[in-house]
């Protein structure tokens, strides 16, 4: 017989261990969610979801910080907090740097399951990783074309707004997202335990005020949301202003006789300006003709993407190019070849947005010293690059070895900007009648910090920002 000491003890051992047993073995297969990359900052796009049957990623993209020393930001894409061969599949959400930018990175490191992407994502992803890869190789060769080509074989194109179940039971469809060709939301939802859950992952969200493309698509039940909040606390100028000062700009310039050059990335920011030139063209906006030259064989690559996916174009576009207006092609747009003398008034496009890097580097050299030319950004230029010392009044700039005069004039409009501004964001948040709670990622940390708040005191929904790797278990609905 056992003493009453023991039969206390005992009691007192199975009274603490039990819980513990307990939640191991809810620990054990219970869904997760762990954050790996994009919490504080916008880049290396990378969430974990293990459902108690398999283990997803959700983008892996890379950080690509501006201003931070090369070798830190080659240790945060070094640095993977799983195993890749752990990992069963990846779904995309689109083809940006930053949230596909490390996949061919984990093939090198023993990722051998499939990637589930939109079609025209697949497209681009092509091309983005192709020109990634080069990029890299200068100074910091994670993965080279042939884990591109590794990479590229594990592309599954799937279609907008069809459910997709995959073995492990797990349902997933693509959305709209309105950011970039091919861009999506991710709706999941799966079983385990008995019990069902669903999550919605945003992506990046696009901006209603930019063309071409169709607006988000509309959710209305979701347990969990995470939500991207690159403009979580700054609202876009208004458009049309933007829009009317666009072209008086232009038309200074070129009744001068100048050069308009203008920074902008390779996917769609370029595609969006080569639309609204088009249709000021066509609505007769510019005081005389000119050329329009892109001088970047990647940004013509996906202008080509553009015009092949035209299926994915909002109605109004849709309706344009019904009427024999194709949105992308007019008479006077060129693509620019190297060595090509640039004659009389003209636009020139040029990678990259933000003049670090790329083409654009020779065209600034060759007309910030003339006063009759002008620039103008399109998008957010930090502190310390060229753009912001531009838009701040330089009067001399150092462009590689070189330095020059400034007596071009340098403007920025901001509403061409690809992301919703946070009340683009919540009129979005208020179609949803249930969401059990959103996850906050993809922003500077005011930014994100202000979305929470800002979704808690305007709608009925619970709002927190996860920490970089933080782990948040699932609570079924
Ligand atoms: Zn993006």
């Amino acid at each position: 017989m056992k003493k009453p000491g023991a039969i206390i003890l005992s009691f007192i051992f199975l009274g603490v261990l039990s819980p513990l047993l307990f939640l191991n073995a809810a620990a054990d297969n219970t869904p997760y969610l762990k954050f790996c990359g994009a919490n504080g900052t916008i880049f290396g796009t990378c969430h974990l979801l293990y459902t108690g049957k398999s283990t997803i990623l959700l983008d892996c993209g890379l950080f690509q910080e501006e201003g931070y020393p090369k070798r830190e930001v080659d240790r945060r894409n070094r640095f993977l907090p799983f195993q890749p061969r752990d990992i069963d599949y990846i779904l995309v959400t689109h083809a940006h740097g930053d949230h596909i930018g490390r996949i061919p990175y984990l093939v090198r490191k023993g990722f051998a399951g499939k990637i589930y992407c939109t079609e025209a994502t697949a497209q681009v992803a092509r091309e983005m990783l192709k020109l990634l890869a080069w990029i890299l190789s200068h100074d910091s060769p994670l993965y080279n074309q042939h884990h591109v080509e590794a990479t590229l074989k594990r592309l599954v194109p799937c279609r907008y707004n069809r459910t997709y179940t995959l073995p492990d039971g797990l349902r997933f469809r693509f959305l709209e997202a309105g950011h970039i060709i091919g861009s999506a939301m991710i709706y999941l939802d799966f079983e385990q335990g008995g019990d069902d859950y669903s999550l919605l992952f945003t992506g990046d969200i696009g901006n209603p005020a930019a063309p071409l493309l169709r607006p988000q698509d509309i959710v209305e039940d979701v347990d969990y949301l995470i939500c991207e909040s690159t403009y979580g606390n700054r609202l876009h100028s208004n458009a049309a202003d933007d829009m009317k000062k666009f072209a008086e700009t232009i038309n200074t310039a070129i009744n001068r006789g100048g050069k308009v050059i203008i920074p902008c990335y390779v996917l769609a920011r370029t595609q969006n300006i080569l639309y609204f030139i088009n249709k000021m063209i066509r609505d007769k906006k510019f005081d005389r003709s000119f050329n329009v030259y892109v001088d970047s064989i990647y940004a013509n690559k996906m202008t080509r993407i553009y015009r092949k996916n035209s299926q994915l174009f909002n109605e109004e576009t849709k309706k344009e190019i019904r009427q024999r207006k194709p949105p992308l092609s007019f008479p006077t747009l060129k693509e620019h070849k190297p060595e090509e003398k640039i004659i009389g008034p003209a636009v020139i496009l040029a990678p990259s947005g933000m003049a670090n890097v790329g083409s654009i580097r020779t065209h600034l050299t060759n007309y910030l010293p003339d006063p009759d030319s002008v620039v103008i950004f399109v998008g957010y230029q930090p502190e310390g690059m060229i753009g912001r010392k531009l838009l701040e009044g330089a009067k001399w700039m150092k462009i590689g070895e070189k330095t020059v005069p400034v007596r071009a004039k340098s403007y920025y409009l901001s509403s061409f900007s690809g992301h919703a501004d946070y009340h683009q964001i919540i009129t979005w948040l208020k179609n949803f009648q249930r969401i059990r709670e959103i996850f906050i990622v993809h922003g500077q940390p005011d930014s994100s910090k202000y979305l929470a708040e800002y979704i808690e005191a305007h709608t009925l929904f619970k709002a927190m920002v996860p920490k970089f790797l933080q782990k948040i278990y699932l609570t079924p609905n």
